[in-house]
């Protein structure tokens, strides 16, 4: 099943780590560059993004090309 987290949350750009890297959190969402699907970054349900770069379940959500990926603060609409 497809949710779309567009019609749920309101979504901001957020900055990245000092470091490069992606920042993690209950409010923070990855939106894949290439499919522009969005993915929370911390995942319990099993999802995963079109094109594969995003896949989450467990309590986390693993990012296969981070260059391809920006993070997003998602408020409840
Ligand atoms: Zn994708």
């Amino acid at each position: 099943m497809k949710i779309d987290l567009r019609k749920i949350y309101r979504f901001d750009a957020l900055e990245r780590l000092p470091d490069g890297g992606l920042p993690k959190g209950g409010n923070v969402y990855y939106e894949c560059n290439e499919c522009k699907v969005i993915v929370a970054s911390v995942s319990h349900i099993k999802v995963a993004c079109d094109c594969g770069n995003l896949t989450g379940g467990g309590g986390m959500t693993e990012v296969k090309d981070a260059a391809k990926v920006t993070p997003l603060k998602g408020t409840l609409r």
